[in-house]
C-alpha cells in the first residue's frame, strides 16, 4: 500500500494511493499514519482489509490538493551522512568506518511539494535526494537478521542542507540540516511489501530541469538492515521514526565551482517505486 496525507498544513488527513494512481481519503479507517499506527503491524493488515472493502466508495482526492508529509509527526528524524562512497569523495571527506549519524529537527518536515525556504543569511543551500524508511515496531538491540522486521515502509526525502551552517559554524551538522522546510517527506510511504529490493532503486534529482543527481541505492555503504541494527545499539528506534539513508553524488557543493540554490529554483526528485516530489525555492521573509 501507499500511504499519504493530504490537506492544509496542520490539518492533514490520511489517504491512500491505489494501484491505478487514484488517491482516496482514508479517514474512514480511523487512524492517521503516526506512531500509534506504525507500532502495531496488524494495523497494516486491517488497513488493507478496509481498503479492499471501502476504496471504491471513499472520496477521491483532487489532483490539485496539497499533499502533506507522508508520516505524521515522527518522534525522530535521523540521517546517515556520507553513505555513498562517491558522495564522500565529492565532499572531500573520508569513507566512514562506521555510519555517520546526525539528527534533523522534526520541525523541518513539510509536504513533498511545498516550497523550500532559503534561510535568512544563507549562501549555500543545497539538495540531497535520499531513500528514507519508516520504523515499524520498536527496535532496541536488534540483530541484522531481524532488522527488516522493524521497517514499515520506504519514502522519498530531500535532505536539504545549508553547507555553511553545517560545516563552517562549529559543532554538529544539525544546524545546517534543520531549517524550516528542509525535510520534504513523500509523496507517500510505500509499505515494505511493495518494495522488492530497497537496495536497488534508481534515485534522481534535477534543478531547473537539469539532472544533478543520478544514483542507485545499490551503492549504499551501509545497508538498511545494518543501519537498523547499528542505530538500535545507541537508541531505541520508535514506531513512526524516519531514518534517511544518505545521498548519492551530485550535490551542489560537489560541483566546481559549487552550485547553490537561489529563489525561483525548481528542484524535482524521485526514487523508483516511491514517486517524485518538487519544491520551488523562495527567500526567507
Ligand atoms: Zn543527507
Amino acid at each position: 500500500m501507499k500511504l499519504l496525507r493530504f490537506g492544509d498544513v496542520g490539518s492533514e488527513k490520511p489517504g491512500l494511493q491505489l494501484e491505478d494512481g487514484t488517491r482516496i481519503d482514508a479517514s474512514g479507517f480511523g487512524m492517521d499514519w503516526d506512531e500509534t499506527f506504525f507500532a502495531d503491524p496488524g494495523n497494516l493488515d486491517r488497513l488493507r482489509e478496509w481498503a479492499d472493502a471501502n476504496a471504491s466508495g471513499a472520496p477521491a482526492i483532487d489532483a490539485s490538493t496539497r499533499l502533506g508529509p507522508a508520516v505524521s509527526r515522527p518522534g525522530k528524524l535521523i540521517c546517515i551522512g556520507l553513505n555513498f562512497s562517491d558522495h564522500a569523495e565529492e565532499a572531500g571527506m573520508d569513507i566512514p568506518a562506521e555510519p555517520i549519524v546526525f539528527f534533523k529537527a522534526t520541525s523541518a518536515i513539510v509536504g513533498p511539494n511545498d516550497q523550500v525556504v532559503i534561510p535568512r543569511d544563507s549562501q549555500k543551500t543545497d539538495w540531497e535526494v535520499e531513500l528514507a524508511f519508516v520504523v515499524g515496531k520498536k527496535a532496541s538491540y536488534v540483530s541484522e537478521e531481524n532488522a527488516l522486521d522493524h521497517v514499515a515502509g520506504y519514502l522519498l526525502h530531500n535532505d536539504y542542507s545549508e553547507r555553511e551552517f553545517q560545516l563552517e559554524r562549529g559543532g554538529q551538522w544539525v544546524k545546517g540540516k534543520s531549517c524550516d522546510t528542509f525535510a520534504p517527506l513523500g509523496p507517500f510511504v510505500a509499505t515494505a511489501d511493495e518494495v522488492d529490493d530497497p537496495e536497488n532503486l534508481g534515485m534522481w534529482l534535477k534543478v531547473n530541469g537539469e539532472t544533478k543527481q543520478n544514483g542507485n541505492s545499490s551503492k549504499l555503504i551501509f545497508g538498511i538492515a545494518h543501519l537498523v541494527s547499528y542505530l538500535s545499539r545507541f537508541m531505541s528506534l520508535m514506531p513512526g521514526d524516519v531514518v534517511s539513508t544518505g545521498t548519492p553524488p551530485g550535490v551542489g557543493m560537489g560541483f566546481n565551482p559549487p552550485q547553490f540554490m537561489k529563489p525561483g529554483d525548481v528542484v524535482e526528485l524521485g526514487i523508483d517505486g516511491l514517486g517524485s516530489s518538487s519544491q520551488t525555492a523562495v527567500a526567507c521573509e
